[in-house]
């Protein structure tokens, strides 16, 4: 799997070889859907389907000499798998497609049917493509099995990628007054949105706005005043923080500026980007990925514990500080969600990223755990 490089939108090979290794192990049902997701099904005897979902894709290598190992060799070293993808999260997915498997040969047993599914272009919008999964199965529980070091994570914040555009007006820069200089007006709005009060929440931490890119227009700018300013700010979202909760706060900002300012003109909006997918199908979406928490003691939360205690796993709830796709599942829809995945989430994006094999075994063992205990069989 981790030999089969596979960035957002080039997840033919990954999607392939996850589809082969499902129909090999004896999956009822493998295929892959319009936008190249992967899914396996074993199907039991219930109307009950849980979910075990990891992305495909990974980000880029970056420079390949920054490398100590071949970052597509899956090499093993001192207990170590290294490779782009090893942690985030190929392993996982790999582990939650064996961890089912072993349920196979109990599934007249099972009261209810288990998907595993390969998603694709997570790292480009989190869980617009799995939710095209979700409409097709509809399942009453997911586990994500993005990193955790094998606790269960029950939350995550989300994030907006939002965009603030400020206008000017041309001029030459030797006679700066004739004009109206749109990086200055922007400079105004961003120690404004700098000082904005924003939530906390005791679980998940801090909400959190800042910016990451600034561009003016036109670019590079010689003896010109810059006639457009852009900047996006990376916002982290806590639970019920929706798109209107986002935006209004800046749009009275900027209504109060105007008020100062009769020169002074921005707008603000949701990033919107478009990724198209190996299979041809293009993906559209707006950067909104809510956040979601469900509370220690719901049901399939303890659940889940137990399975892991019985199993010999530690029982350890904790939240997720990235992004994932329980976004959609959990942030939009509100499905039961959990994430249970080997490995740490700060061995993700970098350079000799790594997954510690013993708890790749673990957490394959826990998948494998917590899918018959929700199934109510015993194995
Ligand atoms: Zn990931």
């Amino acid at each position: 799997m981790v030999q089969c490089p596979s960035e957002s939108g080039h997840e033919e090979a990954a999607a392939i070889f996850a589809k082969t290794v499902m129909e090999r192990l004896g999956f009822d049902r493998v295929w892959i859907d319009d936008v190249g997701n992967v899914l396996g099904q074993i199907k039991g005897n219930g109307p009950t389907t849980i979910m075990l979902e990891g992305h495909l894709d990974t980000v880029g290598i970056g420079n390949r000499s920054d490398w100590t190992f071949d970052p597509h060799g899956a090499e093993i070293h001192d207990g170590r798998m290294y490779g782009r993808g090893t942690s985030d999260m190929k392993c996982a997915l790999m582990a939650m497609i064996h961890g089912a498997a072993a349920l196979i040969p109990f599934k007249n047993h099972l009261c209810g049917n288990i998907v595993v599914a390969g998603v694709v272009c997570e790292e480009e919008f989190e869980g617009v493509a799995q939710g095209m999964i979700l409409d097709e199965i509809n399942p009453d529980l997911v586990i994500i099995g993005e990193a955790s070091e094998l606790s269960v994570k029950i939350g995550q914040r989300g994030r907006a990628e939002v965009v603030v555009i400020t206008h000017g007006k041309s001029a030459h820069s030797s006679n700066p007054s004739a004009g109206i200089n749109a990086v200055k007006k922007m400079n105004r709005l961003l120690g404004k949105i700098e000082t904005m009060e924003l939530p906390r929440d005791e679980f998940l931490g801090p909400a959190i706005i800042e910016v990451t890119d600034i561009r003016s227009e036109p670019y590079p700018g010689s003896s010109v005043i810059p006639s457009l300013c852009r900047a996006t700010f990376d916002r982290r979202l806590l639970p019920g923080e929706t798109e209107a909760v986002v935006l209004d706060p800046i749009r009275e900002i900027i209504q109060g500026l105007k008020a100062e300012d009769p020169d002074f003109s921005a707008e603000v909006s949701l990033a919107e980007a478009r990724q198209v997918c190996y299979t041809g199908k293009t993906i559209d979406a707006k950067r909104f990925f809510p956040a979601w928490r469900f509370s220690e003691e719901d049901d399939f939360v303890k659940q889940a514990l137990a399975a892991l205690g019985q199993a010999g796993l530690p029982e350890k709830i904790s939240h997720y500080s990235f992004c994932t796709d329980g976004s959609q599942c959990a942030g939009i829809r509100g499905i039961p969600t959990l994430g249970f995945g080997p490995s740490r989430e700060n061995l993700a994006h970098v350079v000799d990223e790594y997954v510690e094999i013993d708890q790749l075994e673990k957490a394959r063992t826990g998948y494998t755990a917590i899918v018959a205990k929700m199934l109510n069989c015993t194995i």
